[in-house]
């Protein structure tokens, strides 16, 4: 995911034998907040308490943030995926410690993909089966070729993807540099609507397209957010060759937790964060302000006061003014409104447990799966189905949907959901009696019902970018004055790629980056840091 606003290599960054970099002994020890518990924060606190810094988490709710992984009352082994469920094999930077920990993946059933033995695509009542693409009726290779015509022609799809497998830094820049101040204002529906190739071919193929997409899927609820969005995904496959991580992706952040990293500075072995918070973060922080010793004051919900040489907050960045007092003076006017403006969007997913993979049963009258992952213009959108292997239990996806079709679901409980669900099921597999096979209490989620995170993931409107360029570039203090510096954002939502858990780990190293240099530290001698190539081929500024 060699991101084309800064196509800084973390991954080489992070495999570098000499290290990200180093604090002077003398600071060895030192505490420092990092809001959030999610992956971006144990990222953040991992790296920090290698180089010999003391990192203090601060979690209002789970470990693991939106990697977080329920699972069935009765059945522990069995699980489901309420935020991050399929990684990318490009999001290298994530990989590094998928790998790192020995975490196994596994590839994710998405649609048409190899994993997936069979796709149903059922649109306007008409229903399409295919084991692969080429099954498909030729009207979806003409929708799929008006997309490839679509980026290439308006987004020079092709050059990019070639200077992104060649890493070649100058030539991105040169591709994105030319294209950001032409679409930034343009919508992601405005950049179809008005290719050749979709002119051409008709609104049936918009529509088409817009229910089933590329990749995984349907992207029509992103209609309305930036182009730019979309290509960032597109051209950096994130939206390809997905893997889960077997056990649930919340193993990544727990695993973090517990690991003891060996040769770390300062600790000793067997040092782990667990260790270092006696098995437990500390809890929700209610209050930032700046200490009169120029250190930042942190006070946690129950009145617990403590105060920081530097402080990472990792939770969605509009949090810092929702949820907690943050002292407004800790940031410039121009970063606040960056960071009130942020959009995100809403997701909910709704899982059942069944007794067993019945899908794969063959349907003697057809020759066909009984049931197949499921793509429609139904309120379900997408079913997939989740396989632990023949005889044992195995889990249905029923639904995953973003934005307005996620609103549509948040009113209702887990068993209305469900219920509805079930009757869009039965209209395009009648005789399918799914119900049958449920067993055990469904699990739901609606992320922007959730105090902790009010939106599942940020996605940039037209006219967003210089909004995302503060956030992303403020890592960087130096030209900042003394009353803002010592405070520094990760998380997705401050990334380029927001909604990939890739983007969570890279800001975590823009922010660790931050803190070494506040703390008098310095990159590594041969691996330059994220900061320190901002300026040769960071995202460029707007006017
Ligand atoms: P978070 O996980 O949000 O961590 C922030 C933490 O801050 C949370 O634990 C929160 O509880 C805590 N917090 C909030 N307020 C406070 C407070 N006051 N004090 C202390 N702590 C606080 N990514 C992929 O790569 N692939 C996917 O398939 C994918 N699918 C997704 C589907 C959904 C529905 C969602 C919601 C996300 C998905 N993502 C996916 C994105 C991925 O989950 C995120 O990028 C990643 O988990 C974000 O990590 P983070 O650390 O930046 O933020």
């Amino acid at each position: 995911m060699l991101n084309p606003d800064f196509p800084f290599s973390y991954d080489h960054y992070l495999a570098h034998p000499a290290g990200l970099g180093s604090v002077p002994a003398a600071a060895y020890g030192t505490e420092v907040a990092v809001i959030g518990a999610g992956l971006s924060g144990l990222v953040a606190a991992y790296e920090l308490m290698k180089m010999g810094l003391k990192p203090v988490l601060f979690e209002a709710d789970q470990l693991g943030g939106r990697l977080r992984t329920a699972t069935f009352a009765g059945a522990p082994d069995v699980t489901a995926d309420l935020g991050g469920m399929r990684f990318p094999v490009s999001g290298r930077a994530f990989y590094h410690y998928v790998d790192l920990l020995g975490l196994s993946t596994e590839a994710f059933p998405n649609p048409l993909a190899d994993a997936t033995s069979s796709t149903v695509i059922e649109l306007a009542g008409e229903r399409h089966y295919a084991a692969t693409g080429a099954e498909l009726p030729e009207f979806f290779r003409e929708v799929a070729a008006a997309w490839k015509d679509a980026v290439n022609d308006g987004a020079a799809f092709a050059q990019m993807q070639d200077a992104i497998r060649a890493r070649d830094t100058k030539r991105i820049k040169e591709l994105w540099n030319a294209l950001v101040p032409e679409l930034d204002e343009e919508t992601f529906y405005g950049f179809i609507a008005g290719s050749a190739a979709f002119r051409k071919a008709g609104f049936g193929h918009r529509e088409a397209f817009g229910q089933v997409g590329f990749g995984t899927g349907g992207w029509d609820t992103d209609f309305p957010n930036s182009i730019l969005e979309i290509l960032r995904v597109v051209y950096t496959d994130a939206d390809d060759g997905h893997r889960s991580i077997v056990g649930g992706a919340q193993r990544l952040p727990e695993t973090l937790w517990r690991d003891a990293p060996s040769g770390m500075e300062f600790w000793p072995e067997g040092t782990s964060l667990s260790s270092l918070h006696a098995g437990s973060p500390r809890g929700a922080v209610a209050k930032i302000v700046r200490a009169d010793d120029g250190s930042i004051e942190i006070t946690e919900r129950w009145g617990r006061v403590r105060r920081f040489a530097a402080v990472v907050s990792s939770c969605q960045s509009w949090l810092l003014s929702t949820r907690i007092n943050t002292e407004e003076s800790l940031f410039a006017a121009p970063m606040w409104t960056a960071i009130e403006r942020s959009h995100y969007m809403q997701s909910s997913k709704t899982f059942v447990m069944v007794d067993r993979p019945f899908w794969k049963d063959i349907d003697p009258a057809t020759g066909r799966e009984t049931m197949s992952m499921t793509l429609t213009d139904r309120l379900n959108r997408a079913t997939y189905l989740l396989d632990n292997g023949p005889d044992k239990p195995a889990v249905i996806l029923l639904s995953y949907t973003w934005n307005d079709d996620a609103l549509k679901w948040l009113a209702l409980s887990a068993e209305e959901r469900v219920e509805l669900m079930l009757h869009s099921l039965a209209q395009i597999y009648p005789g399918v009696d799914i119900a049958s096979h449920i067993v055990g209490a469904p699990i739901t989620v609606s992320w922007e019902a959730d105090p902790n995170f009010m939106g599942a993931f940020k996605a940039n409107l037209p006219g967003h970018y210089r909004y995302q360029q503060r956030l992303f570039t403020h890592f960087d203090q130096d030209g900042l004055p003394d009353s803002q510096r010592g405070i520094f954002l990760a998380g997705d939502d401050v990334s380029w790629t927001a909604g990939w858990a890739d983007g969570a780990v890279t800001t975590a190293l823009n922010a660790v980056w931050g803190v070494v240099r506040h703390l008098g530290g310095l990159s590594a001698p041969g691996n330059p840091g994220p900061g320190e190539l901002l300026s040769e081929y960071g995202p460029i500024s707007l006017d």
